[in-house]
């Protein structure tokens, strides 16, 4: 365990990115204090302060790998209890436009944990740590500044248990990871810096899930993890049907306004609309283990502190807190482990971290998840947004490489490196990647 930056590192939020950010902060503070309002402790379905809990999360590629670095054995110990893990171009069957991709071995691990299962794990490994501890039930009311303002010296909280008293918690370090809600920008500005800038993509997003218990021994997708209808601009209904380690789940997707139902009846509906049929196959008998369940997201949220001339000392970001992401392309955790090693490199340097440095590395590995979320929105007309002629010749190409990749596993497991935060999205634009795209060789078998 580290001392060599300071005493104390305070992490704002003790959610997946607050917890990322506490391991690698262990290295470099002799202690690390985590706070949340929830209850954490033993914390295994989903909690009250994410309520995206009770939807599917995909973990990417990029994410897993992450994970297995930082906590060593973890995907082990999952597949070991019983999670399903597998490969991401063989156990997930992907569908554009109706349409599966050729099915290839991509090396990928896909592991389907689950949100609170997921997270209870990650919160076990860094619970572990013996310099990190976690303040929860524990309301951020928040920043400590010097004078000045230049500087950041702790946060104001306030325990549950007692109501009205303000306690600060002095800190060398404090990193905001309290999500899409982050205060951040209002603090900065009671502090006399000027309002962080925003970009953002609005495209009314509603999110749908249902659980089931599935009649045994009935295996609904054999062997495949899960079934991914994406929305595409020409079918704007997408859906994930997964296996989950005790149970199944589908997530509806519907944007602009197409909101699908959490009555049982019109569930089952507009499961039925979508394009593969396989999934209304799957659960029309299945039972429902509760009624369908919604959270709506009115848009993706870019917060540009990179642009910020000024920025006080001692305080970072990330996570939801710094960029939200449309959730359909699974990229929060895995955007928030990718930026845990940006953290990383900036508290290994052996000098406290530089927000502005920092700042600008974040933006860097936000960049690519971003024009490929962001931009993919934009390929739907009634989506608001700056639709540059890079986002335009994007949403002009994916769709063909799409189209390409359902005879075409070379072009699948291009597509899966990209899509999974493995290979940057240039990988996609290779001449030899563009020449199969463009001159595909329908019903090949390569
Ligand atoms: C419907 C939906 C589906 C999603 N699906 C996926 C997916 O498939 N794959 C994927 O990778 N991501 C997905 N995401 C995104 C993912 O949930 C987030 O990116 C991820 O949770 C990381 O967020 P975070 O840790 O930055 O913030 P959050 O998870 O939002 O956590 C913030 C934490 O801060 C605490 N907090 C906030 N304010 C205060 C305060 N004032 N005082 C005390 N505590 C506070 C909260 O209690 C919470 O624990 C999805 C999101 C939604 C909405």
């Amino acid at each position: 365990m580290g001392n060599q930056l300071g005493d104390r590192a305070v992490v704002l939020g003790g959610s997946i990115a607050g917890l990322l950010a506490a391991r690698v902060l262990a290295e470099a503070y002799r202690e690390v204090v985590v706070i949340d309002r929830d209850s954490l402790a033993g914390a295994v379905g989903p909690r009250r302060a994410i309520p995206q809990g009770y939807h599917i999360h995909a973990l990417l590629a990029r994410g897993q790998q992450i994970l297995d670095d930082l906590f060593p054995g973890f995907t082990k110990e999952l597949a070991d209890d019983g999670v399903p893990v597998g490969d991401f171009g063989t156990s997930l069957s992907w569908y554009f436009d109706g349409r599966m991709i050729k099915k290839t071995e991509t090396g990928l691990v896909c592991v389907a944990a689950g949100r609170p299962l997921l997270e209870s794990r990650i919160r076990a490994r860094v619970g572990a740590l013996t310099n990190v501890t976690t303040i929860e039930q524990c309301d951020i009311l928040g920043l400590v500044a010097s004078g000045d303002g230049r500087r950041i010296h702790g946060a104001r909280v306030q325990r549950h248990a007692d109501s009205g008293t303000e306690e600060i918690v002095e800190a060398d370090l404090v990193v905001d990871t309290t999500g899409r809600g982050s205060r951040t920008p209002r603090w900065l500005e009671e502090l006399g810096y000027p309002r962080v800038d925003e970009e953002r993509v609005k495209m009314d997003l509603t999110y749908t899930t249902c659980d089931y218990h599935m009649p045994l021994p009935v295996d609904p997708i054999g062997d495949d993890i899960a079934l991914i209808p994406v929305a595409t601009p020409a079918i704007p209904r997408g859906a994930i049907f997964a296996r989950l380690p005790d149970r199944y789940a589908v997530s509806l997707t519907g944007i602009l306004g197409d909101r699908p139902p959490t009555d049982p009846d019109g569930f089952l509906a507009y499961v039925k609309s979508l394009p593969v049929p396989e999934v209304f196959e799957s659960v029309r008998h299945a039972e429902p283990m509760s009624n369908p369940m919604s959270f709506h997201f009115p848009a993706s949220i870019r917060r540009r502190y990179e642009r910020m001339a000024r920025f006080p000392d001692g305080l970072l970001v990330m996570g939801d807190a710094a960029c939200v992401f449309n959730p359909v392309y699974g990229q929060g955790m895995t955007v928030a482990a990718i930026e845990a090693l940006v953290l990383d490199r900036h508290v290994q340097t052996g000098a406290p971290p530089q927000p502005r440095q920092y700042f600008r590395d974040l933006s860097r590995v936000i960049d690519a998840p971003w024009d490929m979320s962001a931009g993919a929105d934009l390929g739907f007309p009634g989506v608001q947004g700056r639709r540059t002629l890079k986002v335009r010749l994007g949403n002009a190409y994916i769709p063909r490489l799409q189209a390409a990749a359902v005879d075409d596993a070379t072009l699948s497991d291009a597509f899966l490196r990209v899509a999974g935060l493995v290979d940057p999205p240039q990988e996609l634009m290779r001449p030899r990647v563009i020449s199969r795209v463009l001159w595909p060789k329908t019903g090949s078998h390569r």
